[in-house]
């Protein structure tokens, strides 16, 4: 099954010259000029990944993001902008972006980034046909994101908590630095601070440690990264 990328942008030699580069890629591309065009064809088809534009007639970037971001929480959404004001980034990534890139770009840089989400998502979706994790009394299921955890008590994981704890878990009694974390879950490298990742290891340590306050699980390596620990 091929790849099949919805690339949103009004402006027509724009997206006719990035139509023919994801193609040569070996992509495949539906083209929408429209926000509302954009998630019609995003409800009536099977898609891996969304390029998109901000500005755009009827309906903004902004406004089909948070709609797509609502109807899956997985779909890869990189925004493809003029709009390079901090502030429109973070309200992007507010919105459920995984990724910003700025007009005018830099093609190689765009397939790279392309490539990068995708790796990451099906990645995610491979691990997850089969994944339950379990260590102590605690137990991770990575295709419904959902866990248990001390006390027994079940809740929710967001994506990017499934991602971290999946890169961790994967990498078991090894310390995976700061920027590897950075680059695999978070995937571009202006947003989030290292205060960002010490806060979800703040969470997991409520979600499964006996003593949060004594980790033996989710360990930080001060300055250089995060260990899960299992010794069994
Ligand atoms: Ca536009």
């Amino acid at each position: 099954m091929s790849t099949r990328i919805l690339l949103v942008e009004d402006e027509p030699s724009l997206a006719e010259s990035l139509r023919i580069s994801l193609q040569l890629e070996g992509y495949e591309v539906i083209l929408a000029h429209s926000g509302s065009e954009a998630i019609r064809q995003a409800r009536e088809q099977r898609l891996d990944l969304v390029i998109l534009d901000v500005m755009l007639p009827e309906l903004d970037g902004f406004a089909v993001c948070s709609a797509l971001r609502t109807a899956s929480a997985r779909l890869p959404i990189l925004f493809l902008t003029v709009r390079n004001s901090s502030s429109d980034k973070t309200r992007g990534f507010r919105l459920g972006a995984d990724d910003y890139l700025t007009k005018p770009f830099d093609l190689d840089e765009l397939l790279l980034r392309i490539r990068a989400l995708l790796r990451r998502t099906q990645g995610l979706a491979r691990a997850s046909a089969t994944d339950v994790f379990r260590f102590g009394g605690n137990e991770i299921n990575f295709s419904s994101f959902t866990a248990r955890g001390v006390g027994g008590k079940e809740f929710r994981l967001t994506q990017r908590e499934a991602a971290l704890l999946r890169l961790l878990v994967d990498r078991r009694n090894e310390v995976v630095s700061r920027k590897e974390i950075l680059e695999t879950v978070w995937g571009y490298d202006v947003m989030p601070t290292t205060r960002t990742i010490d806060n979800f290891i703040v969470a997991f340590r409520k979600y499964f440690e006996p003593d949060p306050r004594k980790p033996r699980y989710f360990q930080s390596i001060r300055g250089v990264g995060y260990r899960f620990v299992m010794n069994d």
